[in-house]
């Protein structure tokens, strides 16, 4: 039997997706791409914006049209709205709640012990499954088990190593539907964290992505910063790379003092989403314009010219010109070297959804054009400070089609590397040669073309 998997959304869905696909391989299915059709599809949903849960349909009906049973999950993965998109072929089609997504960990040994892939018996299979984890389950428990039963032996998408450290969010931002999906904020306990880092560690990954839904919500017996001494204390070699933080974070000593070590790598993603007082408070954010300020000086101080980038939500209700301006101000004023822009989506269930003062989306788009120019030239500027400097780097993946394979650098600067002189696996120092868009063909993708350093 074969599966294929296909994920929407943020890095916990992806660590998620990767966890049940190594399930999959190693209960002996092959991982085949979902577009050539499979025995099982797996659809990763996301419901951050109304545009993910569109795209989720979409994938849907494809998959159905491809594979035999299609199982979905996720934080858009509601039974009612999609069996009716299925229409006569809603019997093909398992949903299971993206609540209970772990159960997926253990379909694998059902399918071995049964052979009954059909949508029939899935059904039952997680109807009895989620009856059971009903039963078992104890909301008193702060570091619950279910959530942190994704943890991959291998990765099968991904050549770096995620390691999921907190799930859930205790805030309720005006416009997020996370915490309604993913409940409160749980996270896995310090000890355990490190004795996953340091198995990462031991098979060889150099470099493994801490993620989470909210990195500051961290509370597994110590705060983030607390954690962080530890797996550098209990660990030699493997750097680390943190999912976004809030910039609240970064005026705190103890974390400033932990990301200055060599091996917390020089990248920072704020979810900074406004730089208009006024709309940080509508949108319920417990920071500043100045805050964030301060919060990137700090950062620029902890580490040597590192890349930071940020999300911005354009066209939040109330949001006039003279709000958007400040934001697009302060993107340009604190130099990011990246700004992941998208339009606001009015999401169900969050305060947002019956804010007045609605902004056009045609006006909304229009900013995060904006935005993205801005970003631009800010990616190239940085690209350019690293001209001739030397780097670590780890191979993204297999080369495709170009001379050139792909590398991340330690600043998140994407590389291209003439394939043929780039080692299988492991991090290696790497001079950056060139920029993007040089008389190199193939290059388009990368930020910088480098070399292996000599010596
Ligand atoms: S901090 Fe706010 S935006 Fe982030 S997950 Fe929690 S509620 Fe959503």
């Amino acid at each position: 039997m074969n599966a294929a998997f296909y994920t929407l959304g943020c890095k916990l869905n992806q660590i998620e997706t990767e966890s049940i696909a190594d399930a999959f391989r190693r209960g002996g299915f092959s991982l085949v791409s979902w577009e050539q059709g499979a025995d099982l599809a797996v659809i990763n949903t996301c419901t951050v914006t109304s545009r993910a849960e569109q795209k989720a349909r979409r994938v849907i009906r494809l998959a159905l049209s491809r594979c035999k049973t299609v199982l979905l999950t996720g934080c858009s993965a509601r039974s009612g709205e999609e069996a009716a998109l299925a229409g006569s072929r809603a019997e093909r089609l398992v949903i299971i709640p993206g609540t209970a997504k772990d159960t997926l960990l253990d379909l694998p040994r059902f399918l071995a012990d049964t052979g009954k892939a059909e949508g029939r018996s899935l059904r039952a299979w997680a109807a009895e499954r989620l009856r059971a984890g009903a039963e078992n389950a104890d909301p008193e428990k702060k570091t619950p088990k279910r959530q942190f039963r994704f943890n991959p032996s291998n990765f099968s998408f991904h050549s770096r190593a995620f390691l999921k450290i907190q799930d859930g969010c205790d805030r309720s931002c005006a416009y997020c539907r996370v915490p309604l999906v993913r409940g409160r904020s749980v996270s896995l306990d310090a000890a355990e964290v490190l004795a996953r880092l340091r198995d990462l560690e031991t098979r060889g990954f150099d470099e493994a992505v801490l993620t989470a839904v909210n990195l500051c919500q961290y509370e597994g017996g110590r705060n983030f910063a607390g954690l962080l001494e530890l797996l550098l204390e209990g660990t030699e070699r493997i750097a680390l790379r943190l999912s976004s933080i809030d910039p609240a974070l970064a005026l705190d000593d103890a974390f400033i003092r932990a990301a200055s070590d060599r091996r917390i790598r020089p990248h920072f993603h704020l979810s900074v989403q406004s730089g208009s007082d006024a709309v940080l408070a509508a949108m319920g954010r417990p920071y500043t314009r100045d805050s964030v300020g301060r919060a990137v000086s700090r950062l620029r101080e902890a580490k040597d010219d590192p890349f930071i980038a940020c999300d911005i939500i354009t066209g939040f209700p109330g949001e006039d010109e003279g709000a958007f301006l400040e934001t697009r101000a302060l993107c340009g004023e604190l130099d990011f070297a990246g700004i992941h822009a998208f339009p606001f989506s009015r999401r169900p269930g969050t305060r947002a959804f019956s804010l007045k003062n609605r902004v056009p989306e045609r006006l909304a788009v229009l900013r995060v054009g904006e935005l993205l120019a801005l970003s631009r030239t800010g990616r190239r500027r940085y690209a350019g400070r690293w001209l001739g400097k030397t780097v670590e780097a780890v191979r993204l993946g297999e080369q495709k089609k170009s001379l050139f394979c792909a590398a991340l650098a330690d600043n998140y600067l994407k590389v291209g590397i003439k394939s043929d002189r780039l080692p299988p696996r492991g991090a290696f120092l790497c001079e950056l040669k060139a920029l993007n868009g040089g008389d190199n063909g193939g290059t388009e993708n990368f930020d910088m073309t480098g070399e292996i350093a000599r010596g």
